[in-house]
């Protein structure tokens, strides 16, 4: 059978972006790929292979069952858990030999005790809240911390990081973050091999002494964190969403289509009917908002998304068949990119790319 919908992943141009984005790393500072969420809908086994082959020496997701899928698939490099784990997560973190993230002593001491008991010490990165207040150890409690877990026989520390809370839209709470992470870090004894705080945004605009890891993963794939970022960076977006014409049909002035009849044709219109709804991840937000590229020429969607079938006013092309390729998402279209899509709706285009393609094979 041929595919309803698919996804296809250039390889390339994640090639291409993060040698780009390499060339904003400071020297001797390492890089973390993040392939979280399957790599934000790229595929986490393809994207971590390339990242490794391109120097990353770390990958980051966020749990033990995705750190475990890549050490079955063969991968061997260091992998972060980045959220913090449950405890019956343990046996899968230790099995599988990921790299955890601390955020409360009762989790580390439930580590620990796994850890001895196994014989293993299980190397972590100890989390510090510097104003995201999501995960994390409270600031003021970095020194005290650090000696707890120091002293934790079945854990090593092997690093300790910080997350921004606004890195692409605040400058001023970015720098604050940073230098109070920087100055908690001075009280410490000694420094773990991987000090981090930087995303994908803080990369292109912050410079932050003592840090010598910054965790990619936005920018990889080809999205800008805001358009100021066009100026300072060339990226190629890597994920195409495509489908293709299930049915043609003619709508008459006045008509409507599709549920809740919130598009009436104002003219004779010729639509095409694509089979790819919400339920394969097409935002439902993009009803008569979005747009296809059909034979060059940008589509708009009409009418409500429905879970199944999406309609789209191809009056424009003149000849045209059912079978005829759909690019929903992707490509050289500025229209396309996740980042125009996302902005029809208030939208966001990290949670575009992660729920785009869910009946999607990837190629
Ligand atoms: C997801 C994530 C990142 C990557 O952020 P981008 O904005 O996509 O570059 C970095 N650090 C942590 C802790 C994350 O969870």
């Amino acid at each position: 059978m041929e595919d309803r919908s698919w996804t296809e992943i250039n390889l390339n141009n994640f090639e291409f972006n993060l040698q780009e984005l390499k060339s904003f790393i400071p020297e001797n500072t390492s890089l973390m790929q993040i392939v979280k969420a399957d790599a934000y809908g790229h595929g986490a086994l393809e994207i971590s292979k390339i990242a490794l082959k391109m120097g990353a020496t770390l990958l980051g997701v966020a749990n033990a069952e995705e750190g475990s899928l890549l050490r079955y698939q063969g991968i061997s490099a260091p992998i972060l858990i980045l959220s913090p784990s449950l405890v019956s997560e343990i046996p899968a973190i230790i099995e599988n030999d990921l790299l955890c993230t601390i955020s409360d002593l009762v989790f580390a001491e439930a580590l620990n005790r796994e850890a001895i008991k196994k014989k293993k010490v299980v190397a972590v990165h100890i989390k510090i809240d510097t104003g995201m207040h999501r995960s994390g150890f409270a600031l003021k409690d970095t020194e005290k911390i650090f000696d707890a877990i120091s002293f934790m026989e079945g854990l090593s520390i092997n690093g300790i990081f910080s997350h921004f809370a606004a890195s692409e839209s605040d400058p001023e709470f970015t720098m604050k973050q940073a230098s109070d992470f920087v100055n908690a870090l001075m009280s410490l004894p000694k420094r773990p091999e991987y000090v981090h705080i930087a995303n994908s945004a803080a990369v292109l605009s912050y410079n932050i002494p003592y840090m010598n890891l910054v965790r990619l993963g936005l920018m990889s794939y080809g999205i800008y964190p805001s358009p100021s970022y066009k100026e300072k960076i060339e990226l190629k977006p890597v994920m195409q969403f495509k489908t293709k014409i299930s049915l043609i049909k003619y709508v008459r002035k006045g008509e409507s289509v599709g549920y809740n009849r919130i598009f009436v044709a104002k003219s004779d219109i010729k639509v095409a009917i694509l089979p790819v709804g919400y339920a394969d991840g097409y935002d439902f937000q993009l009803s008569n908002r979005g747009y296809a590229l059909i034979k060059t020429v940008l589509c708009p969607i009409i009418g409500k998304i429905s879970m199944d079938m999406t309609a789209v006013d191809i009056s424009r092309i003149y000849q045209i068949s059912v079978g005829e390729e759909a690019v929903l998402l992707g490509g050289d279209e500025e229209e396309l990119h996740a980042e125009s899509l996302a902005s029809l709706y208030d939208g966001n285009s990290y949670e575009l790319l992660c729920q785009i393609g869910r009946r999607a094979k990837r190629y």
